[in-house]
């Protein structure tokens, strides 16, 4: 073998491996670049899941399988129920709502504005989602359907009940109560054999003390605005409900209703994040 043809064929060699090694290189950048897809996206997806999973959550059994409710905070709550979310008093001063699913239901129980945020309910509505709310909220969301005090519907194959929730001893300065009788709402929807009582802003009304059959109420509990722990706890000792959260709560020690409700053993009394 001369020497040109082993040289010629260490060429062809030389420049087969770099072909090799250049598809080689070509594949790891495209693996690298699948590798660096597939992180961004699991990023992505556990930041979503965090912003989310920050809240506690429970989960209450129905007739109709599970209802999970997720506290948000203050008086802003997220029901999970039969593939559907409802949204209770949504506003973007608690939680990022931009970064929640779109809402099939939106309750809305007064126009205060640590219970109605027009920017949270439009980032959060889409063709399809039912928007509830009392009606000096109504000029401030189009496409909403006013609900008096007694008023029922059914949307979503939920059956939602417009209360009362009013003030009778905590007033302003100029004697007008915070929540005048008549213009707030609390809701009570039916989950299957559940029912679920938000009160919204109101003290233990007459109206309240009459509930029957309630299994889940959420009651505010801070002043001047609704009811101090004692209110709650005549309240709750009137009307029975299964499990008690009080919500809407600020810096009110939640303790005292602990001990005020101590020996009521059929009220369940939990206390979650809803400063
Ligand atoms: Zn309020």
């Amino acid at each position: 073998m001369d020497a040109e043809i082993v040289s010629r064929s260490c060429e062809t060699e030389v420049s087969s491996a770099f072909v090799t090694w250049e598809r080689n290189f070509s594949k790891e950048v495209s693996m690298l670049k699948l590798a660096f897809f597939v992180a961004m996206c699991l990023i992505g997806y556990v930041s979503q899941s965090s912003a989310q999973n920050k809240f506690q959550e429970d989960s209450i059994k129905t007739s109709r399988g599970d209802l999970r409710i997720t506290f948000i905070g203050h008086a802003s709550l997220i029901f999970d129920y039969a593939g559907k979310v409802i949204y209770i008093d949504p506003v973007n001063a608690q939680a990022d709502y931009s970064k929640f699913p779109k809402a099939d239901l939106i309750l809305i129980t007064h126009e205060h504005q640590d219970h109605l945020d027009p920017q949270a309910i439009q980032g959060l509505r889409n063709d399809k989602t039912r928007i509830i709310l009392n009606e000096a909220s109504a000029g401030q969301v189009p496409g909403g359907k006013v609900m008096k005090n007694g008023d029922s519907m059914e949307v979503n194959n939920l059956l939602i009940e417009a209360v009362p929730a009013y003030n009778i001893v905590n007033k302003r300065s100029d004697g007008a109560p915070f929540h005048p009788q008549g213009v707030g709402n609390g809701y009570i929807i039916t989950f299957g054999d559940k029912r679920v009582y938000i009160a919204g802003d109101t003290e233990n009304t007459p109206e309240m003390k009459a509930l029957k059959n309630i299994d889940v109420a959420f009651l505010p509990m801070n002043l001047p605005y609704t009811m101090t722990p004692e209110m709650v706890a005549d309240a709750a000792k009137a009307f029975q409900p299964k499990i008690l959260y009080p919500y809407h709560y600020g810096e009110t020690d939640t303790s005292k209703l602990i001990q005020l409700l101590m020996g009521e053993k059929n009220i369940d009394v939990r206390i979650r994040s809803m400063k």
